[in-house]
């Protein structure tokens, strides 16, 4: 009897548990693997334009790493998936398992339609969501403290890249057309993971610790597009840190130390969202009285300049331009224009983390929810609402030269010095074409804090 590997949000075939164990029970029975990809209309609908580009892309580069052998069926995976088993009279459906509240209804969905066993193994982390309890045997609530025992527990090595898969051969519904799309997107797949990933380490992991929060020198890894669809593990990942950081001192070894963090942040918001599903819509909790949001014809005019790029505040403006180009955005300037919506324009978190899953390529429902709740100050361990971001102080501080903001603002790029940062001081008036600013940050920060004070009597 065949099994089936239905892949998910781990389009790779290194580092892949699930697969390890599709292709043993397959061997040991003398038989071949369906590789199985599911076009869900319920997913496919929810993502945005340019992900289903590179989702598409990536998954003919893992086409081309089956030769040829993916079978891609389209329609609701607990219909499909128990077809494909019936139709090949396979002994089991091996997953890495999913973790989020979409994927787990739709995995208990398949596994009451199918007649054989769907087996979980491994996930999209290096520790399990759910998996790491409190000494009271609660969910962690607090990072640090998440992160101390997320590394205590520690993970398994990378699973070894089965050779020469016995892909059965099975008609193909063919791969997703990408649609059109005038975002400049990474290149997508397994491959294009790892020769981004290594070229990262090799130049400049060293530098992180000190440089990962400047936008203007893009020399953070861009690892987050590659972790979303599984095109490589966190595991992986973190077994060349291990590598790297043997031994290390001063830079480099904080730098590993640094990077590991940041993936452990990772596996954190996986862990809120686990234990607390609604924290993908609903703030976890509430920091200002309802009355505090801006509503109506004002509130989607701002929301207008917002996406657009038009506030009038170059960084702010600059990073909603780079995600419209690229679909990705410095973690840095996310930070500052998320912090812009909610408390310069009084928008709820949730519309921004909306415009943000429609765009970004690395839109991923627990990284951005969680983040946004962070930003919003509504998360489990979020930021207090009291910090705001001031964009001209971040800017000044993190893109010093204003090299970032030219980039992508092209109406400044003739702006001298520091002043690209604070275009309305400019003796001449704004440079042509450039936008008045919405609002005046001074104010509104204090209207936030007032909101907020409002709620806390
Ligand atoms: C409002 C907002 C929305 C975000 N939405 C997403 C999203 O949809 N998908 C997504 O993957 N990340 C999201 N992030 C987190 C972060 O901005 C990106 O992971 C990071 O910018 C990706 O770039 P990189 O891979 O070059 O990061 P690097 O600096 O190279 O970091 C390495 C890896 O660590 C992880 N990481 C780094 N920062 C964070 C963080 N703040 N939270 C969780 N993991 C982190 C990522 O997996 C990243 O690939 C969001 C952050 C904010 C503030």
């Amino acid at each position: 009897m065949p099994t089936i590997c239905w892949f998910r949000r781990d389009l790779r075939l290194s580092d892949h548990p699930a697969l390890v164990a599709a292709v043993a029970e397959a061997r040991a029975a003398g038989d071949e693997v369906v590789a199985l990809y599911v076009v869900d209309p319920a997913l496919w609908r929810a993502a945005g334009t340019p992900r289903l580009a590179y989702l598409a892309a990536s998954l003919r580069s893992l086409d081309e790493a089956t030769g040829g052998r993916l079978v891609v069926r389209h329609g609701r995976a607990d219909r499909v998936v128990p077809a494909v088993a019936r139709q090949v009279g396979a002994s089991s459906v091996h997953v890495s398992a999913a973790t989020e509240p979409y994927g787990r209804r739709r995995d208990e969905a398949v596994e009451a339609a199918l007649d054989v066993p769907l087996v979980r193994t491994g996930c999209p982390y290096a520790v399990a969501p759910g998996r790491l309890r409190t000494g009271q045997g609660g969910p962690y609530q607090v990072f640090t403290p998440f992160r101390g025992a997320w590394l205590d527990h520690g993970w398994h090595e990378p699973a070894p890249r089965p050779r020469d898969v016995p892909w059965a051969a099975l008609a193909s519904d063919g791969l997703p057309d990408a649609p059109a799309t005038d975002v400049t997107l990474p290149p997508a797949g397994e491959r294009a993971a790892r020769e981004r990933w290594h070229a990262f380490v090799r130049e400049d992991l060293a530098g992180y610790d000190v440089d990962r929060n400047r936008p203007d020198l893009d020399v953070t890894s861009w690892m987050s597009v590659h972790l979303k669809h599984g095109e490589i593990h966190p595991r992986t990942l973190l077994a060349d840190l291990a590598d790297a950081g043997r031994g290390a001192r001063g830079p480099l070894a904080d730098s590993v130390a640094t990077y590991r963090s940041e993936l452990a942040w990772r596996e954190f918001h996986a862990d809120v969202l686990w234990h607390h599903p609604a924290a993908a819509r609903t703030s976890l909790r509430e920091v200002v009285p309802q009355d505090a949001w801006a509503t109506g014809p004002p509130a989607d005019r701002a929301f207008a300049a917002w996406t657009d790029g038009r506030t009038g505040y170059p960084l702010v403006d600059a990073g909603m331009r780079q995600l419209r180009a690229q679909g990705w955005v410095h973690n840095r300037v996310r930070m500052v224009v998320a912090s812009f919506l909610v408390k310069d324009l009084h928008l709820p978190w949730q519309r921004g983390a909306a415009h943000f899953m429609e765009w970004l390529v690395d839109g991923d429902v627990p990284q951005n929810q969680l983040n946004w709740q962070w930003v919003a100050g509504t998360g489990r361990d979020a930021a207090p609402y009291f910090r705001v971001f001031n964009p001209v102080t971040q800017a000044r501080k993190f893109d010093p030269d204003g090299t970032y903001v030219r980039r992508w603002v092209p109406e400044l790029r003739d702006v001298p010095d520091r002043a690209v940062h604070e275009p309305w001081t400019l003796p001449g008036g704004l440079p042509a074409g450039y936008p008045e600013r919405v609002v005046d940050h001074a104010h509104e920060r204090e209207v936030a804090l007032a909101d907020h004070a409002r709620r806390a009597r």
